[in-house]
């Protein structure tokens, strides 16, 4: 009826379960969350979406939400007013900047905020703490690709688009899953095969879906990709199969790069990767043969001490062979959370203001201090990492941690855990009462993204709107007004009565944003950074020129760095990843009871072969231990896994069996990601079913 139609909203809003930024409408009768609509109109997904856009929207009417503050009282936590609990912060994080200074407190930001909640975040951090000890959780994931990029193309992000994607020749896809990571991507790279003839190589420890589909699956051992990745440029240059006319006009540093290939040869690769030599000229002839090649990947090659080093090895190869700057070529690092890109963008990082302007760039840092009206320090500041270890060392007195559950998924967490309890003050701002919130002193509650205004960038670089369909669910208000709150009883006078107003705030000083505005962001609209002041954006980057005053590339040169080394008890690679259902640990998709029926429990993928040789059927309980720390789960015996390696999802249901009890502290040599892939474990047998 009429009556009815008026009172169904719906509202346009970007998905928040991945990086691959699909939009769509919502349809809401007052709290209830009616359909899920995509449309054609949407620039990324048009009208498909996968199982958690359509279906992992009930967690915001779980009865578990935070809807009002809470304040520690001893081992438990009473629930407080607002006033309450923001003057408690503010005066609590006040004295330990005036007794210890800035620098004795972190923030840590969240790839799951928008942009301009991100720019608020490391705002408060620079103005009113002048400390740039600011990081977000692409620490735990994608840092090392940004630093690939870096240093190697300039921009930290996917080189073109996902219809670029669609486009080229081959598809590299290296330690990623995106039928389960990233679905709506996964289903455009199959298209493409089954349209076109698009060639697909997979390198996985995993014999997952798109490896199944490939034309070439490699199986490197774990942690050592950088050296397939290196011995096939140089047998391709050894073939006189790179572009010779791209290389010498748009990149510096051939000579030494050929010098520093030299070691790198199939043997040499073959006998560290364990893959064949025949395989690694198959892929090297598809590359030559293929009318553009990207590479995809994620945290198979990141979480790894060599994450860096191998992302640029990636970018090295795409050099050599001339894939950049067109249609179907290029980089894509795959990033896992909605706005993992756009936290770094926004300067949530202790080396980089807003826009990737470094704060050793005295004209950058400048432009913000004379915003700022403070001074800021050309000295980086700690990561989530160096944070833990400031707090072991004593220097680290206070968090304020938004949108993070830091003690289930950063690596060793039992540590993380000792580390938490010893802050003086605590701040955890979040949806769900988490793991990190147990060691809080206050919890805010905050809002998902259906009840918040903003702008969210995918893994293209791509800038959506979200609209509010929903009011807050109790209390709990949107992350940027309580930063602002916080800020404001802290001294400052921010004056923000729209998200709307801190994106023009960040246009005006970030050359990459000058362009990006509300009014141009409109409904379905969007803009890929860098976005000039007209509007103009460049969905595919480095047609002209790459990001380095010269305007030329540069290859990498650094040596391969070895997985870490166990004690030989512990006999088992452990792997871990996503799965299709659930979003990262699991606190929204375990809320959400349509999937929580269909993956109710977490497991362990045990080849068929080591199964038989250590007794183990479907369904056996086992325990792993590592040098860290141990978990009990079932096995799944599956051939997905094959030789001394297991695999366990990253999300689980509770944290006493969540997989990073198990993962240890070694770090990427550059930006100090955990190494989470290189985990051992040996396997005890507990029951049989
Ligand atoms: Fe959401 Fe990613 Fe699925 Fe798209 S592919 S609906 S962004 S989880």
């Amino acid at each position: 009826s009429a009556m009815r139609e008026t009172r169904t909203k719906k509202t346009k809003t970007v998905c928040t379960f991945c990086g691959v930024g699909c939009t769509f409408e919502v349809w809401t009768k007052d709290r209830h969350i009616l359909k899920i609509e995509p449309s054609e109109d949407a620039p990324v997904n048009s009208i498909s979406t996968c199982i958690k856009g359509k279906f992992g929207w009930d967690f915001v009417n779980s009865d578990q939400r935070l809807t009002t503050p809470l304040i520690r009282r001893g081992d438990t936590f009473v629930e407080a007013t607002w006033e309450e609990a923001l003057s408690l912060v503010a005066r609590r994080l006040g004295e330990l900047r005036d007794t210890y200074g800035g620098n004795a407190l972190g923030f840590v930001s969240s790839s799951k905020t928008t942009n301009e909640e991100a720019y608020l975040m490391q705002k408060l951090a620079r103005q009113v703490f002048e400390t740039n000890n600011v990081d977000n959780c692409s620490r735990y994931c994608q840092s090392p690709a940004t630093d690939g990029l870096l240093s190697t193309v300039g921009y930290g992000g996917d080189s073109g688009t996902i219809k670029d994607i669609a486009s080229a020749g081959l598809v590299i896809i290296i330690g990623a899953n995106p039928t389960e990571g990233h679905p709506v991507l996964a289903t455009r790279v199959k298209r493409a095969k089954k349209l076109h003839g698009q060639k697909l190589i997979v390198s996985d420890l995993r014999r997952h879906e798109m490896a199944e589909r490939s034309d070439i699956y490699l199986h490197p051992r774990q942690g050592t990709d950088f050296v397939w990745l290196t011995a096939v440029a140089k047998y391709m240059i050894d073939q006189g199969w790179q572009d010779e006319s791209f290389i010498s006009a748009r990149v510096n540093g051939y000579e030494d790069y050929l010098q520093f290939l030299q070691p790198y040869t199939l043997e040499y690769a073959s006998n560290i990767t364990g893959i064949s030599i025949a395989q690694l000229e198959e892929t090297a002839r598809l590359i030559h043969e293929a009318d553009g090649t990207c590479v995809l990947w994620g945290m198979g090659v990141t979480q790894n001490i060599a994450g860096s080093h191998t992302s640029a090895a990636i970018s090295n190869l795409l050099l050599v062979t001339g894939n950049y700057g067109r249609p179907g070529a290029g980089a894509y690092p795959l990033r896992g959370h909605n706005n993992v890109q756009g936290a770094c963008d926004m300067g949530t990082l202790p080396q980089w203001l807003p826009g990737y302007q470094h704060v050793s760039n005295d004209v950058a840092r400048a432009h913000f201090e004379k915003a700022y009206g403070v001074s800021i320090s050309p000295k980086p500041g700690y990561t989530n990492i160096e944070m833990l270890k400031a707090v072991e060392a004593g220097k680290l007195k206070g968090m304020y941690l938004m949108g993070e559950d830091m003690a289930w998924v950063d690596s060793n967490s039992l540590h993380v855990h000792e580390m938490l309890s010893e802050l003086e003050f605590f701040v955890v701002q979040d949806v769900f009462f988490t793991k990190t919130a147990q060691f809080a002193d206050v919890i805010l509650p905050a809002c998902p993204s259906l009840e918040k205004d903003g702008t969210f960038t995918n893994t293209e670089r791509r800038i959506q709107r979200l609209y509010q369909a929903l009011e807050p669910l109790g209390d709990a208000k949107p992350d940027w007004q309580i930063i602002q709150e916080i800020a404001n009883r802290l001294g400052a006078s921010w004056n923000y009565s729209h998200p709307g107003e801190i994106m023009d705030e960040i246009a005006s000083l970030a050359p990459v944003f000058s362009g990006v505005s509300y009014k141009r962001l409109e409904g379905w609209n969007s803009q890929v950074w860098p976005v000039l002041p007209d509007g103009t954006d460049e969905p595919l980057l480095y047609l002209e020129r790459f990001n380095f005053p010269d305007g030329k590339a540069r290859f990498s040169m650094v040596d391969y760095v070895a997985p870490v080394e166990f004690p030989p008890e512990f006999d088992l690679v452990v792997n871990n990843g996503r799965m299709l259902e659930h979003f990262h640990e699991g606190n929204m998709t375990n809320k959400s009871k349509g999937i929580q029926y269909k993956v109710p429990d977490v497991f362990v993928e045990v080849p068929p072969a080591l199964a038989q040789e250590r007794g183990v059927k479907d369904g056996t309980m086992v325990r792993l231990v590592s040098p860290y720390g141990a978990i009990k789960l079932r096995a799944l015996v599956t051939d997905r896994v094959q030789g001394m390696e297991l695999y366990v999802p990253m999300h689980s249901v509770s944290h006493e069996n969540a997989i990073n009890i198990l993962t240890g502290n070694a770090v990427d040599v550059r930006t100090q990601t955990p190494a989470y892939k290189q985990t051992k474990v040996r396997m005890e047998i507990l029951a049989e079913i």
